[in-house]
């Protein structure tokens, strides 16, 4: 790979940028009109514009990224998260056009993009599952006669779902019907295809989530785990590695789950297992698994002293993964707080404008080489004049703090969050510390109605 277009904006073009350098890439930075000077176009080697700020015009837009690649002579093409990340029809037109596409195929993309297939495939392959319905039939006959079967309450989901859209909680019989509908309505025009799947819904579980990695030689091994069930409307807001409180037995059961769930779809590259996990009965449970280098990959980096894009980068040129399972080893306490532009007082409503200051904590090191030791770290993707806009997701950065236990993690996150300032939009940062200092979150509470639950002390 000598010449890398990167799909995407914001701090994981950046954070992407940064390790296709050291590695001696060239790096190729798309933008749209409203982002024409933007941190990640002045951080690349080269920048193409791709068309108007709607998503859809451009960051969206598979052609005119293709066109891109192809008009910039790059080799491969890195999609980041979200955007085009996990759309099957560009993973296909990378290949049409000989561009290495960092990232799994498109088939183990396809295998996944639906919930319930993705349910049928985990079964037979042996990894656990919520009791549920999640078969072509989802009729209200076979959908009462699962939900009467593992007892209410239940949980409807669109089986073409994301970003927590469409799903209902149904506490009794009486409320199942209408949920149906609403759902069917709610994913029918978010995703345009209204199948459901039903489950067993847990009142209070954590979400854990197992980092795993895939080469094309057939191996595959999985790197720690992840807490994220600190959740606003089942967007993340905190996330940490290792998961506490697990026992290593527990750790190693799921990692080999994880890994199974991989191999039963020749899984390459980087990839996320999600987990819904019941401390009262120690239990986990697939819930899907995400095809794409995830947003919370640094704490993951910070505990194993890895560095994932590049891995990834590795794992697209056809070598074989750097480590085998029993050289991975994690250390220490990782903890990522997402800085979100949005306004806490108003509904959390997103936020734009100018920032017209910026001071960041120094990061000691970004990205990972290697990130082990390193305590501080900050994957932002403004700087100082940037115009935030509407357009985009709100997340403007990350940062980061490790440390050797998590009660010190907690502390270095604080201290980190403190000497954070910006100045000219609305953000969480008050928030962000507000968890953080939050009784329930230092004693390791943690559960995906963590916000919900103390919402009061919260705001
Ligand atoms: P999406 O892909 O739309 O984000 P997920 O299936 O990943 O949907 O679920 C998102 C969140 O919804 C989870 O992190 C969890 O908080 C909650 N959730 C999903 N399924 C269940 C369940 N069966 N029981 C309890 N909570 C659930």
């Amino acid at each position: 790979m000598r010449r890398l277009l990167i799909a995407n904006r914001g701090e994981i073009a950046c954070r992407i940028i940064q390790t296709a350098k050291c590695m001696g890439i060239t790096t190729i930075a798309v933008y749209s009109e409203a982002d024409r000077h933007a941190k990640h176009v002045r951080m690349a080697d080269e920048a193409f514009c791709i068309g108007p700020a709607p998503a859809l015009d451009s960051y969206l837009a598979i052609d005119k990224l293709i066109a891109a690649a192809k008009g910039s002579r790059a080799d491969a093409i890195h999609p980041g998260y979200g955007f085009l990340s996990e759309n099957v029809a560009f993973a296909r037109a990378c290949a049409q056009n000989q561009l290495i596409f960092v990232g799994p195929s498109p088939s183990a993309m396809a295998a996944m993009s639906s919930k319930s297939d993705a349910k049928t495939i985990m079964a037979t392959a042996g990894v656990p599952l919520l009791p549920g319905y999640h078969g072509d039939e989802d009729n209200l006959e076979n959908l009462t006669r699962a939900a009467a079967q593992i007892g209410y309450p239940v949980i409807l989901k669109p089986a073409l779902g994301g970003g927590g859209k469409g799903m209902k909680i149904v506490r009794q019989e009486s409320e199942l019907t209408e949920a149906i509908q609403s759902a069917r309505r709610e994913a029918k025009s978010a995703f345009g295809d209204q199948t459901l799947l039903l489950e067993k819904y847990l009142t209070e579980p954590r979400h854990i989530e197992v980092q795993i990695f895939a080469d094309r030689h057939g191996n595959c091994v999985y790197l720690s785990d992840r807490d994220c069930s600190v959740q606003r409307r089942h967007q993340k807001i905190i996330e940490e590695a290792p998961a506490p409180g697990l026992s290593d037995h527990l750790r190693k059961a799921m990692g080999e789950a994880a890994v199974q769930a991989a191999l039963a779809i020749q899984y390459v590259g980087a990839g996320t297992v999600e987990f819904l996990y019941d401390s009262t009965s120690q239990a986990y449970y697939f819930m899907e698994m995400n095809t794409r280098l995830q947003v919370e990959h640094p704490v993951t980096e910070m505990i194993t002293g890895q560095d994932l894009v590049q891995w990834q980068i590795r794992v697209a040129e056809g070598h074989r993964l750097p480590l085998a399972q029993h050289e991975i080893q994690h250390q220490g306490h990782a903890i990522e707080a997402r800085l979100y532009a949005e306004d806490t007082e108003q509904g959390f409503l997103p936020a734009s404008g100018t920032v017209h200051f910026l001071r960041e904590p120094v990061s000691e090191h970004a990205p990972a080489y290697p990130a082990q030791q390193i305590r501080t770290r900050v994957d932002s993707g403004i700087t100082e004049g940037d115009t935030v806009t509407t357009f985009y997701d709100p997340m403007l950065a990350k940062v980061i703090a490790w440390s050797e236990d998590r009660q010190s993690a907690i502390l270095q996150l604080k201290k980190l969050l403190s000497e954070y300032q910006l100045g000219g939009l609305a953000t969480n940062l008050n928030y962000l510390q507000r968890i953080l200092s939050h009784d329930a979150f230092v004693q390791g509470k943690l559960s995906t109605h963590f916000i919900e639950h103390y919402q009061d002390t919260l705001s």
